[in-house]
């Protein structure tokens, strides 16, 4: 495997080689040239991922941890609404030392090219079933409407966990004049 040496995600570390129990920490945005993720939620081309990492020096070679803070964004898969969220992506792998054995993750002239590393982490933290909001009732199977909307402002916000019990117990009490509305309206 060679690797671009002047890529964004490249990082020089030719003063921990060989020197285990050094560390060196960077701190940096990454723009991203291309989007990452295949589904109906993405890392857009364009949009900003803030990398910290920290690269131990060890006796195999270079140890590298760290997160990558970003913004996914694409379509609620239920109700098809525009959606972006923020991820914090942590990634961790050895690169180590060129020797008899091929490794995938590699130090290269004194350099580590973290790309392909933040990259497989981050497409994997992209949410399998990406959802606007965790209760979404989605499309109505009728009028492919957004079934929040239809059903009101007050339920369209998102609910907080520690309210959901009390939530049931309102819906309980006022469950046949609700039902009984929502009759007539439709
Ligand atoms: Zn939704």
């Amino acid at each position: 495997m060679r690797s671009r040496l002047n890529g964004p995600f490249v990082l020089p570390v030719r003063d921990i080689v060989r020197k285990p129990g050094e560390m060196r920490e960077h701190v940096f945005p990454v723009t991203l040239a291309e989007s990452w993720g295949e589904g109906i939620v993405a890392f857009d081309a364009g949009s900003t991922l803030d990398v910290d990492v920290r690269l131990e020096s060890v006796h195999e070679g270079i140890l590298v941890s760290g997160t990558a803070d970003g913004e996914y964004s694409g379509v609620c898969g239920r109700c098809l609404i525009d959606i972006a969220r923020p991820v914090e992506v942590e990634f961790q792998e050895l690169f180590a030392y060129p020797g008899e054995e091929e490794t995938d993750f590699e130090v290269q002239d004194d350099h580590v090219d973290l790309e392909t590393l933040v990259r497989d982490a981050a497409v994997l933290a992209l949410p399998f079933q990406p959802v606007c909001q965790p209760d979404c009732p989605g499309l109505d199977p009728k009028t492919g409407e957004r079934l929040t909307e239809s059903i009101g402002t007050e339920q369209a916000a998102p609910i907080d966990p520690r309210w959901s019990a009390l939530q049931q117990i309102t819906d309980q009490d006022g469950g046949a004049e609700s039902r009984a509305a929502e009759k007539e309206e439709s």
